[in-house]
């Protein structure tokens, strides 16, 4: 029987111990840090919670199918909305923004919001680092009017090369061409460095790993391996189904010698491999096996405007009620001040211990609302 996930259930508003207008005398922008020290550097903002793809680990058709009810048109933050979010983040230190979703490539007019966030800068004056992920399907046509909007790089999701079993697992009959030829096309007008993720589902897509690795050696694709999550509570996730990234980099290693590479930041997710001949590099996202939210710089903005501090939060801040209540730009970026410097928030480093937060299934967020 299919169970109805509705995110927006809960209506989330801001917590009483935030009261933006009270601490409008602070002086808007400035370094953040949290609870446990954890600046505020990322800002992944989802642009839509629709999608033409519905992978098996992700919008499983069951759940999302034609009575899904996705966000209406009115819920969604605004183009203009987006960019002065961003505007206020990057104020507070972020210096990287990854557009998300659902697929933000259906988002109408996705060109026009790159366009201003390209145009953004950090308080030192340099751009942001500012990237997209995408599950390839549409890129072939928009790779070029992304690219002169001001997008410098982008990563697509690819699950499996074998094209039966990709299309079973994004259940929407797309064919690994379609997502080659966006790749491709990305490549050819300089989105650079192209990333390739594949989350990792053992007894689903594990055989895929090293036809995966062959296929992008000497490509100049980095490809990802991610470990499959606990995220939302349609997916039916379970630990046996859970492909360790050691592994994943063992059975590579059998066929391709890979040498350890150097972290580019602390904050990096991925443990990166180089492959001995000189092939390019791989890397693993241990989410699961080896949680990394000591160094969690990360922040989600959902498409209706709330501010998630965890990929496994059950809550998030409604920022949307106060850039349409009107609340000036110093007012939400006290406000945005004040929950960041609140979080405490290391889901990942506690799952499964007795500390663990309870959060029932109903209430987590599901990926496709909030983005990877
Ligand atoms: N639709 C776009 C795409 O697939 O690239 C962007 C949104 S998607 C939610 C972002 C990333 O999350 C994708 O790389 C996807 O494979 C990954 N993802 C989704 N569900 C996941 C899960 N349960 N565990 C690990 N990764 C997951
Ligand atoms: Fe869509 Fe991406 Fe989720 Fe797949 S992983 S269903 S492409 S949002
Ligand atoms: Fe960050 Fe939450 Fe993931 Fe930990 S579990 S790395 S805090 S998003």
């Amino acid at each position: 029987m299919s169970r109805r996930i509705i995110p927006v259930a809960d209506a989330r508003t801001l917590p009483p111990s935030v009261q933006p207008a009270a601490a409008s005398t602070r002086a808007p922008g400035g370094e953040l840090f949290d609870a446990l020290a954890r600046p505020l550097r990322d800002l992944r903002i989802s642009v839509t919670d629709r999608c033409n793809f519905r992978c098996v680990y992700c919008m499983p058709r069951a759940v999302f199918d034609k009575d899904y009810p996705f966000l209406p048109h009115s819920s969604l933050l605004t183009l203009e909305e987006i960019e002065r979010l961003a505007r206020l983040f990057v104020a507070h230190g972020v210096t990287k923004i990854r557009l998300t979703g659902g697929e933000p490539l259906l988002r109408k007019n996705i060109e026009f919001l790159i366009e201003r966030l390209a145009a953004l800068r950090t308080p030192d004056g340099a751009p942001l680092d500012l990237t997209l992920t995408t599950n390839g399907s549409l890129l072939a046509r928009k790779a070029r009017s992304l690219r002169d909007a001001g997008l410098t790089r982008v990563t697509v999701s690819l699950d499996a090369l074998d094209d039966a079993l990709f299309r079973r697992m994004n259940d929407a009959d797309f064919s690994v061409g379609d997502v080659l030829d966006g790749i491709a096309a990305a490549q050819a007008v300089g989105l650079a460095p192209l990333k390739v993720n594949m989350v990792v589902k053992r007894g689903t897509n594990d055989s895929e790993i090293v036809p995966l690795a062959r296929h992008f050696r000497h490509s100049g694709v980095a490809l990802r391996f991610i470990e499959y999550m606990d995220v939302g509570a349609t997916n039916g996730w379970n630990m046996a189904e859970v492909q360790p990234s050691a592994e994943v980099v063992a059975r590579i290693a059998e066929h391709f010698p890979l040498v350890p590479l150097e972290a580019h930041s602390a904050a990096e997710t991925a443990q990166r491999w180089g492959y001995a001949d000189g092939a390019g590099e791989i890397g693993v996202i241990s989410s699961v096996t080896r949680a990394f939210c000591g160094d969690c710089t990360r922040a989600r903005l959902s498409t209706e405007g709330k501010l998630y501090l965890c990929l496994f939060a059950s809550m998030g801040y409604d920022l949307r009620a106060l850039v349409r209540g009107e609340a000036s730009d110093a007012s939400i970026s006290a406000a945005i001040a004040q929950i960041w410097e609140q979080r405490a928030d290391r889901y990942s480093q506690l799952r499964g211990s007795a500390a663990a937060p309870v959060t029932s299934e109903e209430r987590r967020i599901e990926m496709s609302y909030i983005g990877g």
